[in-house]
Order: structure tokens, then C-alpha cells, then sequence
């Protein structure tokens, strides 16, 4: 089973001063920031996907993720050295589909899109899809919203051209066909269709808020119409607990950003652990928080005692993670600083009962992944882009660990990438 990490530009700094929150005046982003592959033992992930709407949007209005001077620097040096990609891992590139879902028709040609994957020497490409919005199990093509039906038919006739440009082209893409569908029923013969067009691996889209009984639902219908050598991708899928399953039925790869964004943009599952979950400690930046920020300028409170309660906070949880600090104290000064945060009189969730639980249990002292190791307790504070990134590594490491101890007996994953994974 391989996993693909959605790329959106994140990396780290590994001379990033924590101490004193500053980078090496020294730093050049792009030549010393690090990506997950690069800090963390083993490898979190086997591959890297890349859309074409980050590098390129096709909204003129919304910004990409990518600079122009970094999107020149991707197509100079090919998507594999523009990552620093070891050998054994891969490029797959898509087109984004859910950055268009509101436009009646995807916003780029075959051709452009085919000069993406081509221009930056992409392994494997997938072919341009239309997202359906909506799951019917039993809406055969009449009862259902005429727009899902037509969207079916965009994807598949994108697919049809696209295979022939790529075998026009006598590219060395891998094409990757993309089935869209509102049910098991019509997930299957877009798959049948793709399969006749000359695919040999299928991407299923559109699946993102499926019950995982539902996606079984649909893989079992696909897997009674699969050719032997066809395999299957989940876009955007994660649900480990149910990887051996998805594999059973042809599933060969997957990819989703979930867990690495969780450690940011989750209320409270921030830090994973092979069984658990913990919120992270919130000692916001002054500077960074918009929020209070307002406060200090609208002369509410006052910036010195932030900033002192701010510092406060840290050395006390550092002391805290040297035992030089109780646990009380630690969580009294958390208390005065989320306060200040907050503002009085507004409503909203106190986190120090989760902070506790964080603390007493302390997960990163047990867990062997190189960030932690390194850096303690920053791991656990939600702050600023270097920790919370970190975080978000971290939490890939620990979905890696959980991925290498399932087994997958699918008549399809490959015996070659199973072996490999196992060897580390
Ligand atoms: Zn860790």
C-alpha cells in the first residue's frame, strides 16, 4: 500500500532558534528548509502528490500556494529534484479538482495539463475529473441531479483524450484515469469505461465524504468489474482502521493531508500517538495572533504583561518537560494567558483540562520519531509554523508506524511494494 503526501509547500527549518523564535538571518528557504522526507526516519510517505491548481490556479483571483520564482524553480529542475525525492519514492500528479468544484466545466485543457505533468517529469498523472457532489446508492441516471450525471460524462470523456494525448504525445506519464460517480453502481462503470479507454491504475474521486461503509460499498461493486492487473487510488482518503479492507478490494495507493493538518486545524487531536490523540498547548504569538493583536492596539490589554505572561508560559512548560516546574503552576499561568487570549465576558472553550491531560501523560518523552527526540515539548506547543508543522511531521511519522503493521493480503497491492515496506 502506498501513501502519497499532498504537497502544499510545507517545510521546516531545521536552524529555526526556538528559544528565541528566530530564524538564521542566514537562511535561504528554498535551500536549507527541509521537507517531511527529509527530517524523519523512516520515510513517512512513499510518494508525493502535486496538483496542478497549487502550482497553477486556474482563478487568476486566488493566489496559488506556489511563488512564481518557486513554480519557475519546479519546472527547471523537474518535480523530482524540486523535492529532493530518494529514488524509491514517486511523483503522482492531479489536477485539483476540488479547487474547480464550482465551475460547470474544469478550467484547464488537456493540453495544458499534459505540459504540467510532462514539464515537470511526473511518474504518473491523473486525467482532468469534475467532482460529484452527493452519494445516492441507488440513484440510477435518471433519478438523479442531471448535473451529476453530466459531470460523470466530463470526467470520462476528459479520460478518453487525455490517454489518447498522452500515447499521441508518446509521453512517459503513467496515465492514471479518474472515475467520478454518485454510487456503487456508477463508480462501476466508470471504472469498466476507464479500464476499456486502456487504464491500467484508477483513481476514485469524489469520495472524500463517504462513510468508509459506503466506500466499501463501492469498492465492492468495482472490485466484480476489475481487471486483473487494474489497481486502484483513493483520492484523498485516510482511514487506516480500514486499509486492509479497502486493500482486499483492489486498493493499491492512497493520499490525504489529514493527520499532518490535524496538528494545526483540528480543536483538539493535535499530537497522534499510535493509540491516542492530544490537543497541543496554545501559547499563541502576540504578533502572530490577529485576535490579540486587536486587543493590545484597542489599548484592552496591555502588550508588556502579554508579552511577559507569554514567555511565562514557555519557560514554565520547558521547565516543566525538565521537571524543574510543577504541573500546577505550569497550568495556572496557562490559565492567565488563555484569559488574556479570549478576552473576558466572551464565551468560548476553556482547553486546560485538555492541557492537563496533555501534560501528565506527557506523549513526545515516548515517542522515537527524530522531532521529538530533538525538541521535546516544542512539539506539543501550538505555535507558529516550525512547531505546528513539526507537529504535523510528527503525526505522519506515527501514521507510517501504523501503515507498516497492518497486513495486506489484497489480491493486488503487489508483493514487491509489500516487501518493501516491510525491509523499512
Ligand atoms: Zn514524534
Amino acid at each position: 500500500m502506498r501513501f502519497y503526501f499532498p504537497d502544499s509547500q510545507d517545510l521546516v527549518s531545521p536552524t529555526y532558534d526556538f528559544l528565541n523564535d528566530e530564524y538564521l538571518a542566514t537562511r535561504v528557504r528554498q535551500r536549507d528548509d527541509v521537507y517531511a522526507h527529509e527530517i524523519v526516519a523512516p520515510r513517512p510517505y512513499d510518494g508525493i502528490l502535486l496538483s496542478k491548481a497549487i502550482v497553477d490556479p486556474a482563478d487568476s483571483r486566488s493566489a496559488g500556494k506556489y511563488a512564481a520564482s518557486q513554480r519557475a524553480r519546479l519546472y527547471r529542475l523537474g518535480v523530482r529534484r524540486f523535492f529532493r525525492l530518494p529514488d524509491e519514492m514517486d511523483s503522482l500528479g492531479d489536477c485539483g479538482a476540488f479547487n474547480y468544484i464550482d465551475e460547470e466545466y474544469p478550467p484547464y485543457s488537456i493540453e495544458e495539463v499534459l505540459d504540467f505533468y510532462d514539464g515537470c517529469e511526473f511518474d504518473a498523472g491523473v486525467s482532468i475529473d469534475h467532482v460529484i457532489f452527493g452519494y445516492v446508492p441507488s440513484g440510477a441516471e435518471d433519478d438523479v441531479d442531471p448535473a451529476w450525471k453530466k459531470r460523470r460524462i466530463i470526467s470520462l470523456d476528459l479520460a478518453e483524450q487525455f490517454i489518447g494525448a498522452v500515447k499521441a504525445r508518446e509521453s512517459s506519464l503513467e496515465p492514471v484515469g479518474a472515475a467520478q460517480g454518485w454510487s456503487p453502481a456508477s463508480y462501476a462503470d466508470s471504472v469498466v469505461q476507464l479500464q476499456k479507454m486502456g487504464y491500467r491504475r484508477i483513481a476514485l474521486g469524489g469520495m472524500v465524504p463517504l462513510k468508509t461503509s459506503e466506500i466499501l460499498d463501492c469498492l465492492v461493486e468495482i472490485e466484480s468489474r476489475l481487471d486483473d492487473q487494474t489497481t486502484l487510488h483513493l483520492l484523498g482518503i485516510n482511514r487506516v482502521d480500514s486499509m486492509e479492507k479497502f486493500a482486499e478490494h483492489g486498493v493499491a495507493s492512497f493520499d490525504s493531508t489529514s493527520v499532518f493538518r490535524q496538528a494545526f486545524m483540528d480543536e483538539r487531536n493535535n499530537y497522534h500517538t499510535a493509540n491516542d490523540t492530544y490537543a497541543a498547548i496554545r501559547v499563541p504569538q502576540v504578533d502572530g495572533n490577529p485576535a490579540l493583536k486587536r486587543r493590545v492596539l484597542a489599548g484592552l490589554v496591555s502588550q508588556a504583561e502579554v508579552i511577559a505572561l507569554e514567555r511565562k508560559c514557555l519557560a514554565l512548560l520547558r521547565d516543566y518537560d525538565k521537571c524543574r516546574a510543577g504541573i500546577e503552576e505550569t497550568l495556572s499561568a496557562l490559565e492567565q494567558y488563555e484569559k488574556l487570549v479570549l478576552g473576558e465576558g466572551v464565551k468560548k472553550k476553556s482547553y486546560l483540562s485538555r492541557y492537563r491531560r496533555t501534560l501528565e501523560e506527557t506523549p513526545w518523552k515516548h515517542c522515537p520519531c527524530a522531532l521529538c527526540q530533538e525538541h521535546g515539548i516544542e512539539i506539543a506547543i501550538f505555535r507558529g509554523t516550525e512547531r505546528n508543522k513539526r507537529r504535523g511531521f510528527h503525526n505522519l511519522t506515527v501514521l507510517e508506524a501504523k501503515m507498516r503493521k497492518l497486513s495486506f493480503a489484497g489480491r493486488r497491492t503487489g508483493e514487491a511494494a509489500q516487501m518493501r515496506r516491510t525491509s523499512g
